[in-house]
């Protein structure tokens, strides 16, 4: 039996325990390792400064408050959660009662990438262990630091037949996806999605896939661009550019072209100084593959702003880019980097007609005051999620779920989506003994419209 195996069987024996049930005892594990966090805290900031170059400020805002907010909201929660849901009853069933209730999957793997390496694997296992599931985390190689604190961390408060770590490149995906699990939690590109899939089909495993893909801004006539250039830089630039649901391209009207690129600019010099790239607040690209890909794409257009390098510190300066070259793989592939084409448009209809032949984005940013022009994104195009008048501060919400469509994902979790996601909702009729309607049984005969009364 391999490594993999015997965690499993060890799960498996453990989750048949019925320990895990017992939603007080969700609650304390909930609470260690909300403590287990706030130990790390220092050690974990470390790992991502080390990982990706992120301060402090930005590590806290964006992968440690978010995991602090999920815990407390499920342990808020939980109890309401947990409960038998008393639902009606029809009078087909007379004499019943009916409930639904919320039980664990079993054994779940949670996948996770390298550009939010903390949040992004710890908030699933909060969600996973908030519904009593065992879970088996593999975070993302290229996030080395952090992963390492992950694996140490959960290690010293939970036991491995419980919550285990598995370190490794694609190899140890391969080899972990080889194995039957009771839900698999995949965030990454929708390449890897896919192969994701296909693997959890041989065990018929449902998978939660937590995608990307471009994600566009369009910016309306009318607006206030000064404020738009400001809440797009820094949906933008946050992570350099390494975000799932970061703005991707932008359409703006064109009219407002120059004034926006100069306000965008300007909004750039404001957060990250004239040379961002001496910035200790400006991340770094996670490694040489992905700097060297990004490289590319900035010959894919005109350089208006940024394009500034330092290869030794992986880091690449703010860019924008205008007239992009639409064949290009800036225009077709995830930017996923501190790229940020512009394109004009003339008729606001050519943004939705642009976005439409487009996969579906997971994020979608409008600025626009104009009421039928916000009805018209929100109720005909087809996205995860997005904001009107802002960028990326919808996940911020913890009463939303998060989740892409089509190519940018399927599932979706976030507080009680979360929940959700990592549970089997029963349903349970109970039927009263002291009245047996004879009406279902046969023979038949003289009943017919009885049931046409009642069905139809
Ligand atoms: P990726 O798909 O390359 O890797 C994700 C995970 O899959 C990693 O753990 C990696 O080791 C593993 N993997 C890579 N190749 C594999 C293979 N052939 N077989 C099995 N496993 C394999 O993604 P990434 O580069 O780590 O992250 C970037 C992508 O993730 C972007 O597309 C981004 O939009 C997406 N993303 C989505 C979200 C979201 O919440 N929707 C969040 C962050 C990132």
């Amino acid at each position: 039996m391999n490594e993999i195996q015997l965690c499993l069987s060890e799960m498996r024996t453990f989750f048949l325990s019925g320990t895990t049930q017992d939603v007080t005892w969700r609650k304390k594990q909930l609470i260690t390792l909300r403590q287990s966090i706030s130990q790390y805290e220092t050690t974990i900031l470390k790992a991502l400064y080390a990982d990706l170059g992120k301060s402090d400020f930005e590590g806290f805002a964006t992968e440690l408050g978010i995991v602090y907010a999920e815990i407390d909201h499920h342990l808020k929660h939980l109890d309401s959660w947990t409960k038998k849901h008393r639902v009606r009853s029809t009078i087909l069933t007379f004499p019943s009662s009916a409930f639904t209730i919320a039980q664990p999957l079993g054994i779940v793997l949670i996948m996770s990438p390298w550009n939010y390496p903390f949040q992004l694997t710890l908030a699933p296992l909060v969600a996973a262990i908030a519904a009593g599931n065992c879970v088996i985390l593999k975070p993302s190689r290229y996030s080395e630091h952090t992963s390492q604190v992950i694996e140490e961390m959960l290690a010293k408060a939970f036991l491995s037949n419980y919550i285990a770590t598995f370190q490794g490149g694609s190899a140890m995906n391969t080899e972990l996806l080889s194995h039957r699990f009771d839900h698999i939690f995949f965030t990454g590109s929708p390449n890897v999605g896919k192969i994701v899939m296909e693997s959890a089909a041989k065990h018929l495993t449902p998978v939660t896939l937590e995608l990307g893909g471009k994600s566009p801004v369009i910016i309306d006539a009318g607006i206030n661009v000064k404020l738009a250039a400001k809440r797009i830089a820094w949906g933008k630039f946050i992570n350099a550019g390494q975000t799932c649901v970061a703005p991707d391209y932008v359409l703006v009207k064109r009219e407002l072209l120059e004034t926006f690129v100069e306000e965008l600019k300007k909004s750039i010099q404001v957060m990250y100084g004239t040379n961002p790239l001496n910035n200790s607040d400006y991340p770094k690209i996670i490694n040489q593959k992905h700097f060297d890909r990004l490289l590319e794409l900035l010959t894919c257009g005109t350089l208006a702003y940024g394009g500034q390098l330092d290869p030794k510190a992986l880091k690449i300066a703010p860019t924008i880019i205008t007239e992009p070259n639409m064949d290009s793989n800036l225009m077709i592939d995830e930017i996923f980097g501190p790229i940020l084409p512009i394109i004009p448009y003339d008729n606001f209809e050519q943004t939705i007609e642009f976005i439409q032949n487009r996969e579906h984005p997971l994020a979608l940013y409008l600025f626009s005051d104009n009421k039928t022009h916000q009805d018209l994104v929100v109720n005909n195009l087809i996205y995860g999620g997005g904001c009107i008048n802002d960028t990326i501060v919808h996940l911020v919400n913890v009463h939303m779920a998060f989740g892409g469509v089509g190519s940018s994902g399927m599932g979706s979790y976030h507080a009680k989506a979360g929940f959700n996601t990592f549970s089997h909702t029963k349903s349970i009729l109970k039927k009263g003994n002291w009245l047996d309607v004879p009406l279902r049984y046969p023979p038949f005969k003289g009943k017919f419209s009885l049931l046409k009364r009642l069905m139809k």
